[in-house]
């Protein structure tokens, strides 16, 4: 009898100890099908995260005080631009790495990944601000030509850069200066249709003539052949690198997303400032999370951390 307790004792340790060097060195660790895995979670912000109207992720802080407590990494992926984002990580305490512009560039904090793995997963990374860079995106400037040359093909359009800080405050609801964040933009033109009628199908054909793509989230953007798929891509293939196995999660709310929600384990839909779950987004295996913005999002990670994943 006591030599069984000794062995039972010996295995417990061997396993406490286990878990024990794979939490200390890599955060949180979940057993399932005999592997071990890191959760990683994408989120748009716009209506996701941030609540439409307001901006406020004030529902969403219990998730994400948990999410915090267990190391999990946040990855934001939104339309909005690096210095916006920045705005954002910096009120959240988010340090891991993001995706701006609906995938157009990649930011990854220096000394995040080790060399290594970053010469591995890009091919030509470049350094800026702190970031190992990586552009998925076509140029901002080429959006601008292209924006101007469908203008005078009579599309009745209005782009961010054709607007003043004040108008983009006012249609976005942002402040002055979010709004001059906001128009710091590198790979993505945001743009709304002027006038009573708009040839929309006219419009997405010219798009297309020109090698460009609309994608829409609060607004239609005008950009190249990029989507956030591909930028959860690239954090995939890095974190898998540092982790070895990875389960990823999405969350967003509307068309934009599509892209990074197809590339996930758990793609999770909130409902949108309607109320909604966005009826155009099919994705197998979907979750739709009851509570709109913020609210949703706080629900369903809650739920996937109470289940374990
Ligand atoms: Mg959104």
């Amino acid at each position: 009898m006591i030599v069984i307790q000794t062995i039972l004792v010996d295995i417990h340790n061997i396993n406490y100890e286990n878990r024990r060097v794979n939490k200390n060195a890599c955060g949180i660790w979940y057993y399932g099908n005999g592997m071990i895995s890191q959760p990683i979670i994408f989120t748009d912000l716009d209506g996701t995260l941030l609540e439409h109207e307001t901006y406020s992720f004030s529902a969403a802080v219990p998730a994400l005080e948990i999410l915090n407590d267990k190391g999990i990494p946040l990855v934001f992926c939104s339309s909005k631009t690096k210095a916006e984002i920045e705005y954002w990580r910096n009120k959240l305490g988010n340090h891991h790495p993001f995706i701006s512009e609906n995938g157009g560039g990649i930011f990854i904090p220096l000394s995040h990944f080790t060399e290594e793995d970053i010469r591995a997963a890009v091919p030509t990374p470049k350094i800026v601000d702190g970031y190992h860079v990586v552009v998925l995106g076509t140029p901002y400037g080429v959006l601008r030509e292209a924006l101007n040359d469908l203008r005078a093909r009579g599309f009745d359009i209005k782009g961010f850069g054709d607007m003043s800080t004040s108008e983009v405050a006012e249609i976005t609801g942002l402040s002055r200066e979010e709004a001059e964040l906001a128009t710091r933009r590198e790979f993505d033109e945001p743009l709304v249709f002027q006038g009573d009628t708009v040839d929309f199908s006219g419009f997405l054909a010219a798009v297309r003539e020109k090698g460009l793509r609309l994608t829409q989230g609060r607004f239609y953007h005008l950009m190249g052949d990029h989507n956030k798929g591909g930028g959860v891509d690239v954090l995939k293939l890095l974190y898998r690198r540092k982790y070895g196995t990875i389960i990823t999660i999405a969350l967003g709310d509307s068309p934009a997303d599509l892209p990074m929600l197809e590339k996930v384990d758990y793609p999770i839909l909130v409902r949108n400032y309607r109320g909604e779950h966005d009826p155009t987004i099919a994705v197998p295996n979907l979750i739709r999370a009851d509570g709109v913005g913020p609210d949703g999002w706080n629900r369903a990670v809650i739920e996937l951390i109470r289940k374990g994943f």
